[in-house]
């Protein structure tokens, strides 16, 4: 085991910086802070408005599980559990709602190739021990009665909650502030090293002093200045787009989060009704395209014909930071003093708490908590002498 592995950093309350600051960065530095540590979060842009600001804060632990994803499912389902306290500590600490909704995902099959892939898919998350609930044509428009007459049939997780990711971000920029953390904006930070360990944060000419540095930059982690090349995280842009249409609140089209065969369907409390995503290889490019507002108007008519009648409100293209095994990059890197936080791809909002306790209980204690040892940094890197 290495130093950086075995210490408790810089003494019981380290000073940290952060590089990033979206929903892990925010979060990782809020609870710090609450610890009692100096804690400065850096954002190149404004705070939260990257993939944190894009996502549809789907907390879907079941109806994502697939197989070959077991291990993941597992960090998945523990940060599912995790999110009920979190909410309250965070609206709590933040004086904000975060637009916590529990009605539960419904998973609806439109053709008899869906109703096959629904079978499967059902039984499969049967199998991981998922609560769920086979429904007919007939209870499934019970339940949502705008769904397409022609449903063939659906199954229910109650267990699949959303938040507000927009209103997560606000409130953790308010809990952080609360709890006597700094957050820069517009400030790009890179890696400053000396010694080979980390001295902390380097911004234009200024050098910010820090104990230990938390890289959560997204989708940009890999091109964060100062990184030596053996820590690069190997993350990169999966890009989505996402739509936001308006309801009538009083009279909503869709109840529930909705998982349609080419879309899923996020209706929020105030009435916008979020159609998404799309995923794609495109680099950073932020320009939305017709093919990739068609496919996802066409997914979600298809199970809801009445949205022809909603006004669209905006179309937000992300950056969901996809590392190479698709799975997060957590914990401490063979630099003294430098954590990896990223890499959470179409999960981030997610696994924001067990992130969240899983890199503040490393930083404060020195430990690697065992639900994270299988998404540690160094998994990536070749063994020694040469592998394939
Ligand atoms: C369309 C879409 C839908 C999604 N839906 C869901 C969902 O329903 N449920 C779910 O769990 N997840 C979802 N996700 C995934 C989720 O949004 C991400 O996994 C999560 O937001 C990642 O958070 P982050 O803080 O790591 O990254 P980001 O929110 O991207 O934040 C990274 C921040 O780092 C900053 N930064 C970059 N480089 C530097 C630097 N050098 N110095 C300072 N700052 C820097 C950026 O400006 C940015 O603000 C979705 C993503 C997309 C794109």
């Amino acid at each position: 085991m290495s130093v950086s592995q075995s210490m408790p950093l810089g003494g019981d309350c380290p000073r940290v910086a952060v590089i990033g600051g979206g929903v892990i960065g925010l979060g990782i530095g809020w609870r710090l802070a609450r610890a009692g540590c100096p804690v400065t979060v850096f954002d190149r842009d404004e705070a939260g408005h990257s993939a944190s600001w894009a996502a549809g804060g789907m907390l879907a632990a079941g109806v994502e599980a697939e197989p070959g994803e077991e291990v993941l499912w597992n960090l998945a389902s523990r940060s599912q559990h995790l999110w009920p306290d979190f909410r309250y500590a965070l609206q709590a600490d933040s004086g904000r709602d975060i637009g916590y909704r529990d009605e539960g995902t419904m998973v609806v099959a439109l053709t008899r190739d869906d109703l096959e892939q629904l079978r499967f898919n059902y039984e499969f998350q049967r199998s991981l021990g998922i609560e769920l609930e086979w429904l007919s044509s007939t209870e499934a428009r019970r339940r949502e009665p705008y769904l397409n007459t022609g449903t063939a049939a659906a199954y229910f997780c109650k267990g699949d909650h959303q938040v507000d990711n927009r209103q997560v971000v606000e409130a953790l920029k308010k809990a952080l502030a609360k709890a006597g953390g700094v957050l820069r904006e517009r400030a790009e930070a890179a890696v400053e090293l000396a010694g080979g360990r980390v001295a902390g944060v380097r911004i234009g000419d200024e050098v910010h002093k820090a104990d230990v540095v938390v890289v959560a930059a997204g989708a940009w982690s890999r091109g964060v200045g100062g990184l030596p090349e053996e820590v690069r995280p190997p993350v990169r842009p999966v890009r989505g787009q996402l739509l936001y249409l308006r309801m009538n609140p009083a009279e909503p089209l869709v109840r529930h989060v909705i998982w349609a065969p080419k879309a899923y369907i996020i209706p929020r409390k105030d009435g916008r009704l979020l159609i998404g995503a799309t995923t794609e290889e495109r680099g950073f490019d932020t320009r939305p395209t017709a093919g990739g507002v068609f496919s996802l108007l066409e997914g979600c008519w298809r199970a809801f014909p009445g949205i022809e009648e909603l006004v669209l409100e905006e179309i937000v293209v992300g950056f969901r930071p996809g590392s190479r095994d698709d799975a997060p990059i957590l914990g401490p890197t063979s630099v003294e003093g430098l954590v990896m936080a990223t890499g959470h791809h179409r999960n981030g909002i997610l696994l924001l708490p067990v992130t969240v306790e899983a890199i503040s209980r490393f930083i404060l204690k020195g430990k690697v908590m065992p639900e994270i040892e299988a998404y540690r940094p160094d998994r990536f890197r070749k063994p020694a002498g040469g592998g394939p």
